[in-house]
Protein backbone atom coordinates (compact mmCIF):
# COMPACT_ATOMS: atom_id res chain seq x y z
CA UNK A 1 0.00 0.00 0.00
CA UNK A 2 1.27 3.64 -1.07
CA UNK A 3 0.51 6.65 0.90
CA UNK A 4 -2.92 7.05 2.12
CA UNK A 5 -4.64 9.65 -0.14
CA UNK A 6 -5.82 12.63 1.27
CA UNK A 7 -9.60 13.88 1.33
CA UNK A 8 -10.03 17.77 2.52
CA UNK A 9 -13.31 17.83 4.23
CA UNK A 10 -14.78 21.14 4.37
CA UNK A 11 -17.60 21.15 6.64
CA UNK A 12 -18.62 23.87 9.05
CA UNK A 13 -20.97 21.11 11.44
CA UNK A 14 -18.31 19.65 13.53
CA UNK A 15 -19.64 16.73 14.53
CA UNK A 16 -20.64 15.48 10.89
CA UNK A 17 -16.96 16.43 9.90
CA UNK A 18 -15.93 14.27 12.74
CA UNK A 19 -18.16 11.14 11.42
CA UNK A 20 -16.64 11.22 7.84
CA UNK A 21 -13.34 11.60 9.03
CA UNK A 22 -13.89 8.50 11.34
CA UNK A 23 -15.08 6.91 8.33
CA UNK A 24 -12.82 7.86 6.27
CA UNK A 25 -9.92 6.94 7.79
CA UNK A 26 -11.50 3.31 8.10
CA UNK A 27 -11.68 2.99 4.64
CA UNK A 28 -7.74 4.06 4.63
CA UNK A 29 -8.29 7.18 3.60
CA UNK A 30 -6.08 10.25 4.97
CA UNK A 31 -8.83 13.36 5.88
CA UNK A 32 -8.11 16.61 6.55
CA UNK A 33 -11.04 18.93 8.31
CA UNK A 34 -11.40 22.84 7.49
CA UNK A 35 -14.69 24.61 8.29
CA UNK A 36 -14.24 27.81 7.51
CA UNK A 37 -14.86 28.39 3.17
CA UNK A 38 -12.14 31.29 3.66
CA UNK A 39 -9.30 28.75 4.75
CA UNK A 40 -10.03 26.47 1.65
CA UNK A 41 -8.18 27.98 -1.37
CA UNK A 42 -5.18 28.65 0.77
CA UNK A 43 -4.90 25.04 1.82
CA UNK A 44 -5.69 23.79 -0.97
CA UNK A 45 -2.66 25.67 -2.40
CA UNK A 46 -0.22 24.96 0.43
CA UNK A 47 -0.85 21.29 -0.15
CA UNK A 48 -3.43 19.85 -2.69
CA UNK A 49 -5.84 17.21 -1.75
CA UNK A 50 -6.21 13.83 -3.93
CA UNK A 51 -10.39 14.79 -3.24
CA UNK A 52 -12.26 17.09 -1.15
CA UNK A 53 -15.31 16.81 0.39
CA UNK A 54 -17.21 20.38 0.09
CA UNK A 55 -20.18 21.57 1.89
CA UNK A 56 -22.35 23.80 -0.10
CA UNK A 57 -23.25 26.24 2.66
CA UNK A 58 -20.06 27.55 4.85
CA UNK A 59 -19.18 30.63 6.98
CA UNK A 60 -16.74 33.23 5.23
CA UNK A 61 -17.41 32.03 1.45
CA UNK A 62 -20.06 29.09 0.15
CA UNK A 63 -18.93 26.23 -2.04
CA UNK A 64 -20.25 27.85 -5.28
CA UNK A 65 -17.13 30.59 -5.05
CA UNK A 66 -14.76 28.26 -3.91
CA UNK A 67 -15.30 25.92 -6.50
CA UNK A 68 -15.18 28.16 -9.03
CA UNK A 69 -11.75 29.27 -7.90
CA UNK A 70 -10.69 26.11 -7.70
CA UNK A 71 -11.06 25.17 -10.93
CA UNK A 72 -8.73 28.48 -11.96
CA UNK A 73 -5.86 26.42 -10.35
CA UNK A 74 -7.06 23.02 -9.83
CA UNK A 75 -8.04 19.80 -11.47
CA UNK A 76 -8.68 18.38 -8.01
CA UNK A 77 -11.96 16.13 -7.91
CA UNK A 78 -14.94 17.80 -5.63
CA UNK A 79 -17.67 15.95 -4.14
CA UNK A 80 -20.26 18.86 -3.43
CA UNK A 81 -22.55 18.28 -0.39
CA UNK A 82 -25.36 20.26 -0.46
CA UNK A 83 -28.94 20.20 1.75
CA UNK A 84 -31.06 20.08 -0.69
CA UNK A 85 -32.17 17.89 -3.18
CA UNK A 86 -33.48 20.59 -5.94
CA UNK A 87 -30.28 22.64 -5.61
CA UNK A 88 -28.69 19.91 -7.79
CA UNK A 89 -30.09 20.70 -10.54
CA UNK A 90 -29.01 24.34 -10.19
CA UNK A 91 -25.75 23.10 -9.53
CA UNK A 92 -25.25 21.09 -12.14
CA UNK A 93 -26.70 24.26 -14.51
CA UNK A 94 -23.78 26.38 -13.04
CA UNK A 95 -21.19 23.58 -14.98
CA UNK A 96 -18.53 24.76 -11.85
CA UNK A 97 -16.73 21.33 -12.64
CA UNK A 98 -17.40 19.08 -9.47
CA UNK A 99 -16.95 15.67 -10.05
CA UNK A 100 -20.09 14.54 -8.14
CA UNK A 101 -23.36 15.65 -6.01
CA UNK A 102 -24.42 14.40 -2.41
CA UNK A 103 -27.92 15.22 -1.01
CA UNK A 104 -27.90 16.15 3.21
CA UNK A 105 -28.66 14.14 5.11
CA UNK A 106 -26.41 11.18 3.68
CA UNK A 107 -24.64 8.23 5.52
CA UNK A 108 -21.07 8.36 5.71
CA UNK A 109 -21.00 4.95 3.84
CA UNK A 110 -22.36 6.53 0.70
CA UNK A 111 -20.06 9.45 0.86
CA UNK A 112 -16.98 7.16 1.45
CA UNK A 113 -18.50 5.16 -1.36
CA UNK A 114 -19.03 8.17 -3.67
CA UNK A 115 -15.18 8.95 -2.97
CA UNK A 116 -14.00 5.49 -3.51
CA UNK A 117 -15.46 5.83 -7.35
CA UNK A 118 -14.43 9.43 -7.97
CA UNK A 119 -11.42 8.37 -7.40
CA UNK A 120 -10.85 5.26 -9.03
CA UNK A 121 -12.25 6.91 -12.14
CA UNK A 122 -9.30 9.50 -12.18
CA UNK A 123 -6.88 6.57 -10.80
CA UNK A 124 -7.89 3.15 -12.35
CA UNK A 125 -6.45 0.53 -10.83
CA UNK A 126 -4.31 -0.88 -13.84
CA UNK A 127 -4.16 0.52 -16.93
CA UNK A 128 -6.53 -0.04 -19.73
CA UNK A 129 -4.98 -2.32 -22.57
CA UNK A 130 -6.73 -0.27 -25.14
CA UNK A 131 -9.76 2.55 -24.78
CA UNK A 132 -12.93 1.18 -25.29
CA UNK A 133 -14.37 4.43 -26.98
CA UNK A 134 -11.90 6.83 -29.12
CA UNK A 135 -12.74 9.49 -30.67
CA UNK A 136 -11.14 11.69 -33.05
CA UNK A 137 -12.33 15.08 -33.25
CA UNK A 138 -10.58 16.30 -36.07
CA UNK A 139 -11.59 13.65 -38.63
CA UNK A 140 -15.09 13.68 -36.79
CA UNK A 141 -14.86 9.39 -36.41
CA UNK A 142 -15.72 7.54 -33.09
CA UNK A 143 -14.64 3.92 -32.70
CA UNK A 144 -15.58 1.83 -30.09
CA UNK A 145 -14.29 -1.38 -29.40
CA UNK A 146 -12.39 -1.17 -32.51
CA UNK A 147 -15.45 -0.80 -34.37
CA UNK A 148 -16.36 2.55 -36.57
CA UNK A 149 -19.51 4.21 -35.52
CA UNK A 150 -21.52 5.74 -38.30
CA UNK A 151 -23.24 8.60 -36.76
CA UNK A 152 -25.39 11.99 -37.00
CA UNK A 153 -22.95 15.22 -36.40
CA UNK A 154 -25.44 15.62 -33.59
CA UNK A 155 -24.53 12.31 -31.90
CA UNK A 156 -21.11 13.07 -32.45
CA UNK A 157 -21.29 15.20 -30.94
CA UNK A 158 -23.30 14.41 -27.87
CA UNK A 159 -20.72 11.49 -27.57
CA UNK A 160 -17.93 13.93 -27.47
CA UNK A 161 -19.58 15.89 -24.92
CA UNK A 162 -20.30 13.51 -22.32
CA UNK A 163 -17.19 11.12 -23.38
CA UNK A 164 -14.89 14.24 -22.35
CA UNK A 165 -15.93 14.07 -18.77
CA UNK A 166 -16.52 10.29 -17.63
CA UNK A 167 -18.32 10.14 -14.95
CA UNK A 168 -19.78 13.78 -14.92
CA UNK A 169 -23.78 13.88 -15.10
CA UNK A 170 -24.66 16.39 -17.60
CA UNK A 171 -28.08 18.24 -17.49
CA UNK A 172 -30.11 17.50 -20.61
CA UNK A 173 -29.64 21.88 -21.33
CA UNK A 174 -26.05 21.53 -20.86
CA UNK A 175 -26.14 18.49 -23.67
CA UNK A 176 -28.63 20.61 -26.17
CA UNK A 177 -25.91 23.80 -25.42
CA UNK A 178 -23.37 22.23 -27.84
CA UNK A 179 -25.62 20.14 -30.04
CA UNK A 180 -26.46 22.22 -32.83
CA UNK A 181 -24.93 24.82 -34.49
CA UNK A 182 -27.86 26.82 -35.61
CA UNK A 183 -29.29 27.71 -32.19
CA UNK A 184 -32.29 26.32 -33.19
CA UNK A 185 -34.93 26.02 -30.51
CA UNK A 186 -34.97 21.68 -29.52
CA UNK A 187 -36.76 20.55 -26.51
CA UNK A 188 -35.68 17.84 -23.69
CA UNK A 189 -37.70 15.36 -25.40
CA UNK A 190 -35.36 15.66 -28.63
CA UNK A 191 -31.48 15.03 -26.50
CA UNK A 192 -33.71 11.93 -25.10
CA UNK A 193 -33.91 10.49 -28.97
CA UNK A 194 -30.60 11.53 -30.35
CA UNK A 195 -29.23 9.43 -26.88
CA UNK A 196 -31.60 6.35 -27.53
CA UNK A 197 -29.86 6.67 -31.08
CA UNK A 198 -26.60 6.89 -29.65
CA UNK A 199 -27.07 4.16 -27.40
CA UNK A 200 -28.30 1.91 -29.76
CA UNK A 201 -25.19 2.86 -32.32
CA UNK A 202 -22.65 1.53 -29.43
CA UNK A 203 -24.94 -1.55 -28.67
CA UNK A 204 -24.61 -2.86 -31.96
CA UNK A 205 -21.08 -2.01 -32.19
CA UNK A 206 -20.45 -3.79 -29.10
CA UNK A 207 -22.62 -5.95 -27.05
CA UNK A 208 -23.71 -5.20 -23.91
CA UNK A 209 -24.86 -2.16 -21.94
CA UNK A 210 -23.70 1.03 -23.25
CA UNK A 211 -21.74 3.12 -21.39
CA UNK A 212 -24.11 6.36 -21.32
CA UNK A 213 -26.55 6.07 -18.38
CA UNK A 214 -29.78 8.32 -17.37
CA UNK A 215 -29.52 9.47 -14.45
CA UNK A 216 -33.24 9.96 -13.22
CA UNK A 217 -34.80 13.54 -13.33
CA UNK A 218 -31.15 14.84 -13.92
CA UNK A 219 -29.44 14.06 -16.82
CA UNK A 220 -27.33 11.77 -18.49
CA UNK A 221 -23.57 10.47 -17.77
CA UNK A 222 -20.35 8.85 -19.73
CA UNK A 223 -19.16 5.47 -17.65
CA1 LIG B 1 -22.87 23.91 6.19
Amino acid sequence: MGTPQQILIVEDEPKLAALLADYLKAAGYAPRHLADGLAVIPAVRAEPPDLILLDLMLPGRDGLDICRELRGFSNVPVIMMTARVDEIDRLLGLELGADDYICKPYSPREVVARCKAVLRRLHPPEPAAAPALSIDADAWRARYHGVELDLTPVEFRLLRTLARAPGRVFSREQLLDGLYDDHRVVTDRTVDSHVKNLRRKLEQAAPGEPPIRSIYGVGYRFD
